[in-house]
This record gives C-alpha cells, sequence and structure tokens, in this order.
C-alpha cells in the first residue's frame, strides 16, 4: 500500500465522521503494514475540546504497544495537524506523518468562507522539524483532499449553522 492509498482512506473515514455529525477530519496509523487503528474527529461526542483524531491515534497505539515502537509507525491524515497534535506528534516521536492538505491552504479557505477570521497558520512541519524523529510528508494529493472538504463536508454544515438546524 501507498502512501496515497492511505490518504484517501482518510478521506473515507473523514466523510464517515461527517455523516456520523462530526467534523471532517480522520486518521490512521500504520505498524508493520497494517492499519492498526482508525480515529475520526471525536470533540463532539466526548465532549473534549482535545480529542482531534491525531491525538486519539496516539493515544491508541501507546495502549496496544510498547513506548519504543512508534517510531516505526506511520500517521496519515486528512489535513496537516493542527499545533495542538502537531506538539502530540513532536513528543510521540512517532516515525513518519503524512498528510493531504496543508494548514494553510486549509485555513486560507475556511477564511475564504467566512466561517471564521483568518488565522495564523501554524503548519505542523513547523513544530515538528526541529524534532529530527518524526519524518514529514505533505501536502500530497492536496487537491483532491480539499475539494473533498470543499465539495461535500463544509457547506452543508456552514448552511446548517447559519439557520440554526444543526442539533
Ligand atoms: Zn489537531
Amino acid at each position: 500500500m501507498t502512501d496515497e492509498t492511505y490518504l484517501r482512506k482518510t478521506f473515507d473515514l473523514a466523510f464517515q465522521a461527517f455523516e456520523s455529525g462530526s467534523r471532517p477530519f480522520a486518521a490512521l496509523i500504520v505498524f508493520d503494514g497494517q492499519i492498526i487503528c482508525e480515529t475520526l474527529d471525536e470533540r463532539k461526542w466526548k465532549m473534549d475540546p482535545t480529542a482531534h483524531p491525531e491525538v486519539e491515534a496516539i493515544r491508541t497505539f501507546y495502549k496496544r504497544f510498547d513506548l519504543d515502537q512508534i517510531n516505526r509507525a506511520a500517521l496519515y491524515t486528512n489535513v496537516e495537524p493542527c499545533p495542538m497534535c502537531a506538539g502530540a506528534i513532536f513528543y510521540s516521536g512517532i516515525g513518519r506523518l503524512v498528510y493531504s492538505v496543508s494548514r494553510k491552504s486549509f485555513d486560507s479557505w475556511v477564511a475564504q468562507c467566512r466561517m471564521r477570521p483568518r488565522q495564523r497558520c501554524v503548519g505542523a512541519r513547523e513544530i515538528i522539524r526541529p524534532n529530527g524523529l518524526t519524518r514529514v510528508r505533505g501536502p500530497l494529493l492536496e487537491k483532491e483532499g480539499l475539494a473533498l472538504i470543499k465539495h461535500h463536508f463544509f457547506p452543508l454544515r456552514f448552511e446548517q449553522e447559519k439557520t440554526g438546524t444543526e442539533n
């Protein structure tokens, strides 16, 4: 399986998250050639603002494997991790991070939709790179990853939020 294959799997998971009423973010971890966990954005269900898929994936990994094995694992996510998740990735020492849509592209598009004011774009690369333990690859399949969010996810949610139909 290639990085692209795993990223497309995160797109499917992100869609699943959205269909379940959450935000369209997802992650998975590959270890020894196997997907060992798939996580969705769980903020809404857990009532926990830190329950991002990347953090949930790292927590899941540590429940099942030894601490020193994470350098052989790779984390895939459909959007470049936020600063909080990048910090968790930094401290976990996971071997690789592969993401699709860059934070810069994502934030620019969100700002365009006037969903929230433009925020300073701190990409995961800026936080993780000084460590040297985690190799970072991305953006990858960015056009596909962003199109998925643009055309299937946020427009609907944006309308729901505007009209107050979301429960
Ligand atoms: Zn995050």
